[in-house]
């Protein structure tokens, strides 16, 4: 694995930098924690390629850890499709681990945190406990049940992980301070029941430990050094410190927080993209619109360019929003010189050109990447009969229209220069045909100077042609409407584009028989495309959209 060749800031490698020259740490672990509830995003992405870089810029490790401890969303199938997004973006993970393992480890240290008189199991209801919790200008109130003595503490969490109570009967909460200014130190709960299957443990457990107490002490068990997460948990970062300390850990992790990555006509968020993908909004969680690591893989994007993408937007204690063309610039600028060029006509208008010979067809020749001439050149048929987009002919075109209109000429990319003679209508008046002449003289390669023409259109033979799909995208969430605010799921599925999605049947070249999945290319004028992996048939390629050529973005 290539190192971070960006220089882009990150003060989080600074901090690793001076713990390994004072000697804090010989070595670094950093870790990836994802809780399986989802599919993997862009966001998630960001943290992946931190956590795997620092590692590896300074020779340690980094974990793939499933923070599996809240049995109700989980699910293997999301188990599965991370592991593969991690290994498609390009890393491997040191160890392997569900914190649900852990479970009797953390199990030990709740009772430990009884006995040394830090936790109590509390009989209020939820809404009861949030009531008592106060707010920030008003300190908290201690439970009735606080001050439970240690045995009978001890008594009621072993009936509680026997089984004997319902959910939300009871909780184990830390004693720690009704009013502190830190609303998250006020007796957290850090264990609740929960009568449900879990998918690693099965129905072992109904008693599940609560993220804030759960996370550090899996961090601790591993020998993490740098626990990274996103700002939203600074203000857990005194309770963390706490676990790490009254559960007396070998292990001393820390934990660093940075800003999440957000991106304009984009919702991150593993909750909001299930609701996408439950309401039908969208094929599924690999759909080419989704920001998940499955989609945009579909859609096309590679793991390079989305490592350098995250590179570049820089480690962080400020939030703000990447422009999405911030990701496009680098996907573009991968597959510049990777992605051959080829021709396809995505709404096909027939074009018989009248003086070329019945029945013949010739080879052009054709660059296969002019950005990269070692790709070498490939051939393309040309006959009589072709197809050009409908938006490059226009009957009664404004000024500064170069294509094609009655009378104008224009230049067929790798092949002529033709003319349009006549314009053959339906019934009900559309354009249905062109007739055109053509100049053997302008032959492209033959360096005609004889007059020029200022527009070049692509093309496809006809009678060769391979039929193909082609879709393209818009963004799937419009960013110009009222930003969504309290009872925010409304107004944020309000703000879902009705027109993401535009299908289209065209034309390819005939050479695209052997395209794979996956494939991908630069189709002229039209932009980058990927071979669908999932709708492509042996009868008909189905391309996605990757990204068009123009960009108005300056890195
Ligand atoms: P979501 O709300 O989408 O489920 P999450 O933070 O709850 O996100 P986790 O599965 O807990 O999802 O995330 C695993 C790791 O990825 C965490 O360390 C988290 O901080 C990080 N992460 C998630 N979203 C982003 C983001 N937008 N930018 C950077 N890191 C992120
Ligand atoms: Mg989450």
């Amino acid at each position: 694995m290539s190192h971070s060749t960006s220089n882009a800031s990150n003060f989080i490698r600074n901090i690793i930098i001076e713990d390994l020259k004072s000697g804090k740490h010989d070595t670094i672990v950093t870790r990836f924690p994802p809780e399986p509830n989802g599919y993997l995003h862009i966001g998630h992405a960001k943290s992946i390629v931190l956590n795997f870089e620092l590692a590896d810029e300074f020779n340690g490790k980094t974990n793939l850890r499933f923070d599996d401890t809240n049995p109700l969303k989980e699910d293997q199938e999301y188990v599965d499709a991370i592991k593969e997004d991690v290994k498609w973006l390009g890393y491997d993970w040191d160890g392997l681990f569900f914190a649900s393992d852990y479970f009797e480890i953390m199990y030990e240290k709740a009772v430990l945190l009884i006995k040394k008189g830090l936790a109590y199991v509390d009989d209020l209801s939820a809404d009861e406990i949030r009531e008592y919790r106060g707010t920030l200008t008003e300190p908290g109130k201690e439970s009735p049940y606080r001050n439970r003595s240690v045995e009978e503490n001890l008594d009621l969490f072993e009936r509680m992980r026997n089984g004997e109570f319902k959910n939300g009967e009871k909780v184990l909460r830390a004693k720690i301070d009704m009013s502190s200014p830190n609303i998250n130190m006020r007796d957290p709960v850090i264990y609740r029941i929960a009568h449900a299957t879990h998918h690693n443990t099965g129905d072992k457990w109904c008693i599940y430990p609560m993220y804030a107490f759960a996370h550090p002490l899996e961090d601790a068990i591993e020998g993490v050094t740098h626990s990274i997460c996103t700002l939203e948990f600074e203000d857990q970062r005194p309770f963390y410190n706490w676990v790490i300390e009254n559960c007396e850990t070998e292990s001393k992790p820390q934990q660093y927080e940075f800003a999440r990555l957000n991106l304009t006509n984009t919702v991150m968020s593993k909750r909001k993209l299930k609701l996408l993908v439950d309401e039908g909004f969208v094929d599924g969680w690999d759909d080419p619109r989704m920001p998940t690591i499955s989609g945009i893989r579909r859609k096309g994007y590679t793991p390079e360019a989305i490592r350098a993408f995250c590179r570049e937007t820089g480690v962080s204690k400020s939030a703000g929003v990447v422009d999405t063309q911030m990701l496009e610039h680098f996907v573009r600028e991968d597959l510049k010189l990777k992605a051959p060029r080829t021709m396809g006509v995505i709404k096909p208008l027939k074009v018989v050109i009248t003086n070329y010979p019945e029945g013949q067809v010739e080879m052009l020749d054709a660059e296969i990447n002019p950005e990269n001439p070692e790709m070498g050149i490939r051939k393309i048929p040309f006959s009589r009969e072709i197809y050009i987009e409908q938006d490059d002919f226009m009957e009664n075109p404004p000024k500064k229209y170069f294509r094609l209109f009655p009378g104008n000429e224009v230049r067929l990319k790798h092949a002529y220069f033709i003319k349009c003679e006549e314009v053959i209508k339906d019934e009900e008046g559309n354009v249905i045909e062109l007739r055109c002449t053509y100049d053997p003289e302008t032959k492209s390669g033959t360096g005609f100077t004889g007059r020029k023409v200022k527009g070049t259109i692509h093309w496809v033979e006809a009678t060769n042609a391979l039929p193909a799909e082609f879709r393209l995208f818009e963004p799937l969430i419009l960013d110009d409407q009222e930003e969504a605010a309290e009872g925010e799921e409304k107004s944020f599925l309000d703000q879902v584009n009705p027109n993401s999605l535009e299908i289209a049947q065209g034309f390819v070249e005939p050479n695209m028989k052997d395209a794979k999945p996956h494939d991908k290319f630069q189709f002229f004028r039209h932009g980058y495309f990927n071979v669908d992996p999932k709708l492509t048939t042996k009868d008909k390629l189905v391309f996605n959209r990757i990204v068009s050529l123009k960009s108005s973005f300056k890195l």
